[in-house]
């Protein structure tokens, strides 16, 4: 695996093999590596003859400084994890390479409704940094293929928004949600919890089970109510439960004629923030 730094180094790399017609795969990441970021590559290395990776904490998605400052950062092992699933290219920046001027003065990404709700309403200015690193990283790298995970559900179609206003060609693959045996949505915030803190966690994924086995007849108030229940017993502090349309994101009070819904849910587990989704089909 080729480790490059500077925008202009990938750059001159890529020119030679998309020369010779190889397709691209890229998968973005902000480091402390899990199996749910590897399944991601593998996805990439099947179906690409190029697989990069990037790593780069992304100052401007922070709303919140404790947690940019506390995520976790595991550079070693991330590069032993990506060398040994087949990574081709790990593309490491430093801020200065993606804001050479600042991060104080970026775009602005028209995201419409998407950014009124869920973690668009309780991160402000979360998704506007993450459209300001992906599309930097995008105009770097230009990958014929986007890999993104599941597990960040709202975040996939904000890129996908994304990709339309920059009209780039690149083309998106959501991969599925990689779990512990327990259910805990693999995360790499859950290095910053206890083991009783992790087991606790645990009641996210059970949450979303509830939903997905009571949706189709129960109020969706009621099963809501019930989510805080279980939640609160497992010591997790709510920020949102909402169930909305697949497609759309409309947040909704009752179901209508969906076919498929999203159940999403954002807890607090001590300071660390997780979330977690399941798509049902009613
Ligand atoms: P992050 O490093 O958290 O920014 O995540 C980088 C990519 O990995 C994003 O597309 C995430 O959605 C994806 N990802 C994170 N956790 C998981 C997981 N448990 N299963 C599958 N993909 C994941």
């Amino acid at each position: 695996m080729i480790i490059l730094k500077k925008p202009d180094d990938i750059h001159k790399y890529l020119k030679t093999t998309s020369d010779q017609g190889a397709l691209s795969g890229f998968v973005p990441t902000m480091g402390a590596l899990h199996k749910g970021h590897i399944s991601l590559i593998e996805t990439a290395r099947q179906n690409s003859a190029i697989v990069i990776a990037s790593i780069f904490i992304n100052p401007t998605q922070f709303n919140d400084p404790k947690d940019f400052e506390l995520y976790p950062r595991t550079i070693e092992n991330d590069i032993y994890m990506l060398e040994k699933a087949g990574c081709d290219l790990l593309f490491i920046p430093n801020v200065e390479d993606l804001y050479p001027a600042g991060t104080q003065v970026v775009e602005h990404y028209d995201l419409g409704y998407l950014e009124t709700v869920l973690d668009g309403k309780y991160r402000p200015g979360h998704f506007q940094g993450v459209c300001q690193v992906v599309s930097r990283l995008i105009n770097v790298v230009k990958p014929d293929m986007l890999y993104l995970g599941q597990k960040d559900y709202q975040q996939c179609m904000v890129i996908k928004r994304l990709l339309i206003l920059m009209g780039a060609k690149t083309e998106i693959v959501i991969c599925p949600t990689l779990r512990e045996a327990n259910g805990l949505a693999m995360s790499s915030r859950n290095m910053r919890l206890s083991q009783v803190e992790k087991e606790n966690a645990t009641g996210i994924h059970t949450a979303l089970i509830y939903i997905k086995e009571h949706i189709v007849y129960t109020a969706l108030k009621n099963i809501k109510d019930k989510v805080g229940e279980i939640l609160a017993k497992h010591n997790l502090v709510l920020d949102y439960i909402e169930i909305a349309d697949a497609e759309t994101l409309e947040l909704l009070e009752e179901l209508q004629n969906q076919k498929q819904v999203v159940a999403l849910i954002a807890a607090y587990m001590g300071e660390v923030r997780l979330i977690d989704n399941m798509v049902i089909t009613t």
